[in-house]
């Protein structure tokens, strides 16, 4: 029996995303989103609102469930009882970090392992850094997030936008 975290900020989830969380659930058994609340990255959208745009978007996928952690990833494995962590490589500027992420986890705990699935082409210069840069000069964002969230995401960008002006 398989349990795999996809563990990341999803600021806001995006497609690119949502295709490695349906890519992984296909093959694990049951698939734990793991949203990071992490204070000192100053995230746009409040870790409990990314939990419910998370949950809106994959609430057709049956064993996939979305929650949010603090602290080291290992630890939160160890917690939930998962044996895999999911991550997305987009580029060859991705793998450094992720490298040394994965063999630091792997020394935390072996039994813990990391499966890379590589990005579906068509998002791979997508991330959520882009879709904020986009939405804040009112863009639509239809290419770039789940069409759920579309709405709630722009809105908030372009209010933080005319908050700055
Ligand atoms: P983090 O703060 O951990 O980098 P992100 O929310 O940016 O969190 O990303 C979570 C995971 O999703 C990472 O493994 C990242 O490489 C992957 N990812 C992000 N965008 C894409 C994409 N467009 N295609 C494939 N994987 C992606």
């Amino acid at each position: 029996m398989s349990k795999a975290i996809y563990p990341g900020s999803f600021d806001p989830v995006t497609l690119g995303h949502l295709d490695i969380i349906e890519r992984s659930a296909k093959i694990v058994d049951e698939l734990v989103i793991g949203v990071l609340n992490n204070s000192a990255k100053s995230p746009l959208f409040s870790v409990e609102e990314r939990v419910i745009m998370l949950r809106e978007v994959t609430k057709n996928l049956s064993n996939v469930s979305v929650v949010a952690f603090q602290g080291l990833l290992v630890d939160f494995a160890e917690e939930i009882h998962a044996n895999v962590i999911i991550r997305g490589l987009r580029a060859v500027t991705d793998f450094e970090y992720e490298l040394q992420m994965t063999q630091t986890n792997k020394k935390l705990n072996p039994d813990v392992e990391t499966i890379f699935l590589t990005t579906n082409v068509q998002y791979s210069y997508l991330s959520s850094s882009i879709v904020k840069e986009i939405g804040k000069y009112g863009r639509p964002l239809e290419h770039f997030v789940p069409k759920q969230i579309e709405q709630q995401v722009s809105e908030k960008l372009r209010k933080m936008q005319t908050e700055y002006k």
